[in-house]
């Protein structure tokens, strides 16, 4: 139990990723008092001496201990702006069962495409504009079971013996895990570059999806591994390394693939190779991954003749100043974040395009941001890049990808599109038809 200018807040309280008015109904409701005098108090100690009250995350942030620093972030949707497309915020809601067990709210829920708790399964339900405007907050001391109850939407804050439970008992710890959970799930579809083709909308669902990337978000997804990757660009070759130097370690990853990663699977290779013919045949993730990284650095990817880089893609990676040891890691680096690219999507769409561009030969070092469109034409030049790549979870996994027994594991490639018989699934409410991405 904390006091902070008067007011109590107990342990673990305010819990991260519950919406910031909800956040302050409950502090209300404590503290048996209106909100009003809370963020008065609050407020003016981090110096928002603005004539209208408002709740602003240094004021949310008082509530917390000194042992919980930076946690205000949590309660605004703000904190997943940078990741998200214009429109994808809505109108806030809430769920009956969280706000029954705990007073809940999460900032998610506001996301247009959130529309069931991932916890209860239970449909959300719209806010009134009242109940949000959190400064007018009183509790309700005449209610038994409750502090709150709103006769318009039906919200309710639970009493002070339901919010100090669901505080100990670890169900609201609970909720952070999965919420935190959701933001690293962002930040994978960033890497993925599927949040570019998110349909924040989506159609109206009037039962939970089984399958949606939306709810899965929220729990671990254990076949999904995090791999890193350092590309140190900091300190150029010197001299530089000649032009020729540029093909041959690109050969080598080449020759490796299709001799010692793929050397079984020749027949994947040349049918991955007839899909540049516009022939659509059956090859392995790898195989098809192997053509279209071919397809991005030569002019004409072949099996029979020396992989030769294309002269844009020569210049543009001089430019960079690599070393041996980086030039090395930069080729691996774009061959399996297609890979990775490819993979996931499949789980979604049955079929997708790869869009090439010629000038894009360094997308891949650029931190996360919304749009890989502004990543175009800058320079990655002295500086260290750190890479992740989301692969299947280790070697078993990922000889399972190689063995293609099953249909899943089977594409067929034309030209730039990739298809297998996988069926559709939602992503984020919709059907992901249009996952394709730039490479
Ligand atoms: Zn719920
Ligand atoms: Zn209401
Ligand atoms: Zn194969």
């Amino acid at each position: 139990m904390r006091n902070e200018d008067g007011f109590f807040f107990p342990d673990d309280f305010p819990t991260p990723f519950d919406a910031a008015f909800a956040t302050l109904h409950k502090a209300a409701a404590l503290n048996g008092v209106p909100a009003k005098p809370i963020v008065r108090a609050l407020g003016f100690k981090a110096k928002h001496r603005s004539h209208t009250l408002t709740v602003t995350p240094a004021s949310l942030q008082l509530m917390y201990g000194a042992d919980r620093p930076f946690l205000a972030a949590t309660h605004f949707l703000d904190l997943v702006d940078a990741f998200l497309p214009a429109g994808a915020r809505g109108q806030p809601k809430f769920c009956p069962g969280c706000a029954a067990d705990s007073g809940y709210v999460s900032v998610f829920f506001q996301l247009k495409c959130v529309r069931w708790c991932p916890w209860h399964r239970q449909a959300l339900l719209p806010l009134c504009a009242r109940c949000v405007s959190a400064v007018d907050f009183k509790p309700d001391h005449g209610l038994p079971d409750e502090a709150y109850l709103c006769p318009d939407c039906g919200y309710r804050v639970p009493s002070i013996k339901v919010i100090m439970a669901s505080l100990r008992s670890g169900l609201c710890a609970a909720r952070v895990a999965s919420s935190t959970q959701f933001l690293r799930s962002l930040a994978r579809w960033q890497r993925l570059g599927v949040l570019d083709e998110l349909d924040v909308d989506g159609p109206e669902n009037d039962r939970l999806p089984e399958s949606d990337g939306c709810y899965e978000a929220f729990v671990d997804d254990p076949s999904m591994g995090l791999y890193r990757c350092t590309i140190d660009l900091r300190e150029p070759a010197i001299p530089p390394l000649p032009p020729g130097r540029y093909t041959t370690v690109y050969r080598q990853l080449i020759h490796f693939m299709q001799e010692r990663l793929l050397g079984p699977h020749r027949t994947c290779l040349l049918n991955a190779q007839a899909s540049a013919k516009n022939e659509e045949r059956p090859c392995c993730l790898f195989a098809a991954t192997l053509q279209l990284f071919r397809t991005k650095f030569e002019a004409a990817p072949s099996l029979r003749q020396e992989p030769q880089l294309r002269d844009e893609a020569v210049e543009a990676l001089s430019a960079l100043g690599f070393t041996d040891v980086s030039l090395r890691r930069y080729f691996r680096v774009t061959y399996y974040q297609l890979l990775s690219r490819m993979w996931y999507r499949v789980r979604y769409t049955r079929s997708f395009g790869v869009l090439f561009r010629p000038d894009y030969y360094y997308a891949v070092f650029q931190p996360p941001l919304p749009s890989l469109d502004i990543y175009l034409g800058r320079s990655i030049r002295g500086q260290v890049h750190s890479i992740k790549l989301d692969l299947p979870k280790g070697l078993a996994a990922f000889r399972r990808v190689l063995q293609h027994d099953d249909a899943a594991a089977t594409f067929y490639l034309c030209r730039d599109q990739v298809r297998t018989l996988n069926v559709n699934h939602r992503f984020f409410g919709a059907y992901g038809g249009g996952l394709h991405f730039m490479y």
